[in-house]
């Protein structure tokens, strides 16, 4: 762009130049160029006109290099014509009209565009409204030249000092003069600018300028008052939230995918978490094939003890595992063969869901270390959390023990194993590494859905195969003096069943049908545990309704169940 001419053109009746004032150029014969003299010049009435004469040429050169835009805005409504126009731009661009430089022309230019901008904005905001009953702004779409601190990408500290400034808006906290010391009134009176009201009023009357897109709701006739690190918060979040939403969508889709948490399910833990029985759901902690498992924080259970960490089990909805798995159902007499007959797949994960909270309830009267049972809804089971801060104990397969503890973890797996049958008439029938948990130097059992009567047929299988797996997993790890899984079976039956593997399971059959003995210790621990069960049974249901009835889940859940 090329700047003014260096020097001033004179009205016709100034004097002609000296000759020495004009060299003769390489470049070609020079124009004549009149000059007047520094008296002249120093008259203030020649300045103005000067003056005059400049800013109508630059705004003609403006029209010129401006990229016209007929079909939007026409020439003659062009806002940089008038004389105030162009002083008002050179006002802002901080410098006196006479000085006019590229830098000037740009941001002349810039704001030409911003007011081309706003103009549009208005036109259409016009055309919108003359045709709807409701009217819109597009107020804050609009460009303007708020001090250059509103922009600032840092997100700034949690101080007064640190809020800038919006001048347009007159409001109640404005009529306030403080002065240097932030102070303003008299004696009893006077209020400090960090004030908390005060400022909180300012901020929230400055949450109405954010952008459109930010739901700020409509509080402007309200008395709102906003303390300075919510609105710092809000304000960055208003900056990055696009961003943020954009991420978290994505995130709890593939967590949705990878967890398979069914939209039913995910209604069920909204009611949970809005019923206050947990406080939130935090995440996965295992997605395997039959369940998966999220930690979550506690809230409150009317009545209820609420433990401050739970547990959440989702027994899955869309799964045929679970078809092959009805045996372990099936023989027990705790479950009816009706349940399943008439059953959809859904409420056949719910049997697992109950199977598992009767197996826990039980386990929990005979002081197992076990999680504790808070909740069941369906087939979403809420228990205790074995871990802390939200990171889970992990399994024994994943301790890395020393030799100590590892003696230790394996005579508790031995003693657990033991009240299990003896006295929880229990077969856990899916013991292994990966389902016990290392907690504050204690085993602990968990999963237990499928765990089985002692009066179930197949149960001592179940028990032997929970032997083996035991057995091999502590070799394996280095204990010495390991029982052989036949041995360990004998004793915790007290039973003297004799043989190996295979052999030792044909034998078993045999001992439990013939044994008069075994049949009767049997006969024994079944009217025993009966009673127990029925008991216990009963008393975990109420309690369970009780919980469940506080928490007054809405049963349009019923609707559901009977669809299919
Ligand atoms: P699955 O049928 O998928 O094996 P589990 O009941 O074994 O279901 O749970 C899967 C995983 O979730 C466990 O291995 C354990 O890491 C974690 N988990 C389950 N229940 C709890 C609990 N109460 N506290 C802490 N972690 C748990
Ligand atoms: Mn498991």
């Amino acid at each position: 762009m090329d700047s003014p001419a260096p020097c001033i053109v004179m009205p016709q009746e100034t004097k002609p130049v000296n000759a020495w004032s004009m060299p003769k150029s390489p470049w070609g014969q020079q124009k004549k160029v009149e000059t007047c003299s520094l008296n002249d010049v120093m008259s203030e009435e020649l300045a103005s006109h000067l003056q005059k004469q400049q800013e109508s040429k630059l705004a003609k050169r403006l029209e010129k290099i401006a990229p016209a835009e007929p079909q939007i805005i026409q020439p003659e409504t062009l806002p940089c014509e008038t004389e105030e126009d162009i002083n008002a731009i050179l006002a802002i661009a901080g410098e006196t009209p006479e000085t006019c430089d590229d830098m000037k022309i740009a941001q002349m230019l810039q704001l030409q565009f911003d007011r081309e901008h706003n103009t549009m904005l208005e036109k259409e905001a016009q055309k919108f409204n003359s045709q709807s009953k409701v009217s819109i702004s597009l107020e804050n779409f609009k460009v303007s030249h708020i001090p250059k601190e509103e922009e600032d990408e840092e997100e700034e500290e949690d101080s007064d000092d640190a809020l800038p400034e919006v001048v347009e808006h007159k409001s109640q906290w404005r009529k306030y003069q403080f002065n240097k010391g932030g102070l303003t009134g008299h004696g009893k009176d006077v209020m400090s600018k960090h004030d908390a009201v005060l400022c909180g009023r300012k901020n929230a009357e400055k949450i109405m300028q954010f952008p459109p897109d930010f739901l700020s709701g409509d509080a402007e006739k309200m008395d709102l008052r906003l303390p300075n690190h919510v609105f710092n918060k809000l304000r960055h979040y208003s900056r990055t939230g696009n961003k943020q939403f954009n991420r978290l969508h994505e995130k709890q889709e593939n967590a949705t995918a990878e967890h398979a948490v069914d939209p039913r399910t995910r209604i069920l833990l909204f009611k949970l978490v809005n019923a206050e029985v947990l406080e939130s759901i935090t995440g996965a902690i295992s997605g395997g094939k039959e369940a998966a498992v999220f930690h979550a924080y506690g809230g409150k259970l009317e009545e209820a003890d609420m433990p401050s960490e739970c547990a959440i089990k989702i027994f899955k909805t869309t799964l045929n595992e679970f078809k092959n798995r009805q045996d372990y159902i099936k023989g027990d007499h705790r479950f009816s063969k009706d349940d399943f007959k008439k059953q959809n797949p859904r409420k056949t994960i719910r049997i697992w869901a109950e199977k598992e909270t009767a197996n826990l309830n039980r386990m929990r009267k005979f002081d197992m270390p076990s999680p504790r049972v808070v909740a069941l809804k369906k087939h979403v089971l809420v228990m205790t959390f074995i871990g802390e801060n939200g990171q889970p104990a992990p399994k024994l397969k994943d301790v890395r023990f020393n030799t100590e503890d590892l003696q230790d973890a394996y005579e508790q797996t031995i003693t657990i194993m033991k009240k299990f049958q003896d006295e929880c008439c229990l077969v856990h029938a899916d013991l292994s590494e990966f389902n016990l948990l290392w907690h504050d130097g204690k085993v602990w059992v968990i999963d237990v859905s499928q765990a089985v009567d002692l009066t179930h047929p197949k149960a001592f299988e179940f028990l032997f195969r929970d032997c083996q797996n035991i057995c091999k997993f502590f070799d394996k790890s280095g204990v010495v003096n390991v029982l052989q899984p036949e041995e360990l079976f004998n004793e915790i039956t007290a039973w003297d069943v004799k043989g190996h593997g295979v052999d030792f399971l044909s034998q078993m059959r045999r001992y439990e049908k013939e044994s008069s003995e075994a049949n009767l210790a049997l006969e024994n621990r079944y009217h025993k545990k009966q009673y127990a069960f029925d008991f216990y049974w009963d008393l975990s249901q109420k309690q369970r309704e009780k919980a469940l009835g506080a928490v007054q889940l809405s049963d349009s859940d019923q609707e559901e169940d009977d669809e299919s």
